[in-house]
């Protein structure tokens, strides 16, 4: 910029110089043709002075000529001779004054020749006289023609010079005119470009003087920049010294620079770099490179190592190395960032690799893309379900090698490209082919860094064959569904149909017991246990069933565990008697006398695991205990043990004989009978209400089995006595029911019992009947059987309840059902009966659940 406006300057000021020259040389010119001219014209002035000293010498000649004539004086003579010297001179210098000017000479030589004819004349005259005195008459002799002609001669000359005269005079005006003209615009001219001259001349005064300062303000800012510059600078000599060096250079060495301008930089580079220093410095010095850029390490002043940039300018004087300008960077924290970049890189390219190796390896159907949906990897099985055999899919675009994929796929591979995990365990894909599969697929991004999505990865497996099968399960389990409904409904109806006649056998054993003969006895007692015992089975089989359906539901009632134990104690202390096994019951004094829970299912337990130890205890005892192990304000935990001396369980059988139809040895059923139900059930019920049994025996010496059960703590400090038992004596005199049964034994039989109680009973043989016989008297009871003709019993007890009057509404109607399932039970509590008794009857239960009854007392 400063050399353009330099140059400028220059053409400027030579341009102006030219001009100037120009227009002198013009004036001058004008002026020295004006000199010219005026010149001419004082030179024809000149001329014409002469011609008229000429003309006048002439006269003052023909005056001394006729002066000597007349008075013949010498000195008239003299003179006359010397104005004749004199005009003659002066007509040669006229001659010369005209200079080429024909006419002129001519007219001169003529007058030269009348000149001289003129003084001839007076020659002749002259010589008259000489001979003689000069005679007056000889004035008359002079002839005045050749003076005439000369003076004409004169005259012509005279005339021809003011006619150049005028001629000239002119011309000098002209050129006069011209000059002034030229000199006035010549010295504006002169003036605009002295201004001009000037202009340039300030303006480059002004140029070198912004250079110098301009200079100045580069000089100091170099050295601001060299000083403050927060990079290390410095100037190094050839040879390596340390010539100037700023702050921050010895900030990164850790040298002062004092120090530092003592040493050379190969004294602080580290061994390892001093080879490429040197190649280096032979490329630079050898001028085959100007410049160079490189990264090496320096040994920092207290001995450890730093990387730096350096960058290095060599500057020569007439292609003499001078110095070197270094830049140095310290890059250690950056080298090492990279580094650690280069690692973080690496491991996430191994991932890759990893992840890649992954998929390609995969048995699932996977493959990896790209976020430009470009396949990365695909595993085998991908391949081989969707490409053909040897397809280049690598780097190729999905949409490319399946074009038949519709919008849905692909806003779903956007949703995963925008981070999401889009699965779906069961869609439709229709194949190029148009053919249809089902497909589980899940499709999610991958990550290249910990927020930057690479792409995504799709997994897809074809469930076309399973889906298939799985509608086929489905079929099955539909179909098994109702063949269990089908084999429930059957076992409720068979239980139904044998527990009718169990129920006329049991109970007419029972009857008969009561006044048979002695003979009779032993076969009735058996008849009675296989009743008791087919009915077991039957149970042990409805529950089974139950349990395994999942239908089994528990129920939370008062009840008195004190007497529910001695209950059981007292359902078997006639068989342990008969075997002479001790039979005990051990209470902790701090058991809650109610509590709430399942009564029925504990007894259930209880009564398994008592009977199995009466079953296989052959002498000694068998206790049964129960103890707190544990109260809140809500609940009591109950710890139940059953314990015999009997025949015990091998330990390697002991984990078995809780599984269904298992038994200890092959010989169980055959001794002691049992179908290995029970437990199963006991452990079963147990589990459902979160507790555990436990077994622990030894074979030959006894068992005991043991279990926790929670309760829930009864509001209910004591219960009535409306279970309890009068062994002694049973009556009920004073009460009257009414008994709803079609089955004439099963009514035969109620009755009996009903008369030994001495409660009086009334029969309705089905629902219609008992309809109208309840509104016939005040019966404290209905015992309603549920499966009858015309009108069963639950319609018999919706329309009872339907009744007019407080009094239908709360008499107490007993189920009498032949079903032991559990459902029976809730559904006739649901519909407004008040409680259930399963047929064939247990006497003392029949009679327990009237006594509590019939005062119309309506607890469930
Ligand atoms: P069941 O008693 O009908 O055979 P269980 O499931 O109640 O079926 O019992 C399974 C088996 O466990 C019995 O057959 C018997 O071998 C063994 N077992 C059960 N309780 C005892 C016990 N107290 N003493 C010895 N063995 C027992």
């Amino acid at each position: 910029m400063s050399l353009s406006f330099t140059k400028k300057n220059l053409l400027g000021f030579c341009f102006a110089i030219v001009l100037v020259a120009s227009l002198a040389f013009i004036s001058y010119n004008a002026i020295y043709k004006l000199v010219a001219a005026d010149k001419w014209v004082v030179h024809t002035q000149s001329i014409i002075q002469k011609a008229l000293t000429i003309s006048s010498k002439l006269t003052l000649a023909d005056d001394k000529q006729r002066s000597y004539l007349i008075r013949n004086k010498k000195e008239d003579l003299r003179d006359y001779y010397a104005l004749v010297e004199g005009i003659l001179l002066d007509i040669n210098g006229l001659k010369d004054w005209v200079g080429d000017n024909s006419s002129q000479r001519s007219t001169i030589d003529s007058l030269h020749k009348y000149t001289i004819d003129y003084f001839s004349q007076f020659d002749d005259v002259n010589a008259i006289e000489r001979t003689g005195s000069p005679n007056q008459h000889n004035l008359f002799i002079l002839n005045s023609t050749s003076r005439d002609a000369c003076l004409s001669q004169i005259q012509k000359i005279i005339r021809e010079e003011q006619r150049l005269l005028s001629i000239r005079e002119l011309a000098s005006k002209e050129q006069a005119l011209n000059a002034e003209v030229l000199i006035v615009s010549n010295a504006i001219l002169g003036i605009l470009c002295m201004a001009i001259l000037a202009y340039f001349v300030q303006s480059t005064f002004k140029a070198r003087s912004l250079a110098r300062e301009k200079l100045k303000l580069s000089e100091s800012l170099f050295h601001n920049s060299f000083n403050h510059a927060s990079v290390g600078k410095a100037l190094v000599s050839p040879q390596g010294e340390w010539l100037k060096v700023n702050p921050a250079l010895c900030n990164i060495l850790g040298y002062t620079k004092e120090e530092l301008v003592q040493l050379t930089f190969q004294d602080i580079t580290h061994p390892e770099d001093h080879q490429l220093d040197v190649h280096l410095l032979k490329g630079i010095l050898g001028g085959e490179i100007d410049t160079f850029v490189v990264e090496k390490r320096y040994i920092h002043k207290q001995g450890h190592c730093i990387w730096i940039q350096l960058n290095v300018t060599l500057v020569r004087e007439n292609g003499v190395p001078k110095f070197f300008i270094s830049e140095i960077i310290d890059i250690t924290s950056a080298k090492s960032l990279i580094s650690d970049l280069k690692a973080k890189n690496e491991a996430i390219k191994h991932k890759e690799e990893q992840l890649t190796s992954f998929i390609e390896h995969s048995p699932a159907a996977i493959c990896m893309l790209d976020t430009k949906m470009n396949f990365i990897a695909a595993s085998k099985s991908w391949r081989e379900s969707y490409l053909t055999p040897g397809q280049i899919f690598i780097a190729r675009n999905l949409y490319e090698l399946f074009p038949h994929l519709d919008k849905k796929w692909k806003a779903l591979h956007q949703k995963a490209l925008a981070g999401e995990v889009i699965s779906s365990s069961e869609e439709l894909y229709i194949t190029p082919e148009g053919k249809e599969e089902w497909i589980n697929f899940e499709f999610r991004p991958w990550y290249q860094h910990i927020d930057i999505i690479g792409g995504i990865i799709l997994f897809a497996e074809n469930i076309t064959e399973q889906k298939q099968a799985k509608e086929e399960l489905i079929r099955a389990k539909e179909e098994a569904e109702q063949a269990a409904i089908a084999k429930t409904n059957f076992l409720s109806t068979m239980s139904h149909e044998i527990r009718t006649p169990m129920n006329a056998v049991i109970g007419f054993t029972h009857l008969l017991l009561q006044n048979a003969r002695e003979d009779q006895m032993e076969y009735l007692k058996m008849l009675k246990f296989s009743g008791e015992n087919l009915l077991v089975l039957i149970n042990d089989i409805l529950d089974y069933n139950k349990i395994e359906a999942g239908k089994i539901q528990f129920e939370s009632i008062d009840f008195n565990l004190r007497e529910l134990i001695q209950n059981i104690k007292g359902g078997l202390l006639e068989k342990a008697k008969d075997k002479g096994i001790d039979l005990k019951v051990l209470i902790d004094d701090e058991l809650p006398e109610m509590v709430k829970g399942d009564s029925v299912r504990l007894t259930q337990v209880l009564v398994n695991l008592l009977s199995n130890a009466v079953k296989f205890t052959e002498r000694g005892r068998v206790t049964i205990s129960a103890s707190i192990s544990d109260t809140t304000s809500t609940h009591t935990i109950v710890n139940f043990a059953v314990r015999d001396t009997g025949i015990g369980i091998a330990k390697d059988k002991q984990e078995f004989i809780f599984e269904s139809f298992t038994q200890a040895s092959a010989d169980t059923t055959r001794k002691y009978g049992g179908t290995g139900l029970g437990l199963a059930i006991s452990k079963r019920l147990l589990e459902l209400q979160n507790s555990t049994i436990f077994l622990e025996s030894d074979l030959g010496k006894g068992s005991c089995f043991h279990f926790e059960l929670a309760f829930e703590n009864s509001k209910i400090r004591k219960s009535g006595n409306a279970l309890e038992l009068n062994p002694e004596k049973k009556s009920l005199k004073g009460v009257h029911i009414l008994l709803v049964e079609d089955n004439r034994i099963n009514v035969v039989l109620a009755r009996q019992f009903l008369k030994q109680w001495e409660i009086e009973c009334d029969v309705a043989e089905n629902g219609k009947i008992a309809l109208e016989m309840v509104q016939l008297k005040p019966y404290h009871l209905v015992l309603m059987d549920l499966q009858m003709p015309e009108m069963d019993g639950y319609t018999a007890t919706i329309e009872i309840r339907k009744l007019a009057g407080e009094r239908y509404k709360k008499l107490p109607i007993i189920a009498l059902t032949a079903s032991a399932m559990n459902e029976i039970r809730e559904s006739v509590l649901n519909i407004g009966m008040n409680d259930s008794v399963t047929k064939p009857f247990n006497p003392d239960e029949l009679y327990s659940k009237i006594d509590y009854y019939k005062s119309g007392l309506s607890v469930v």
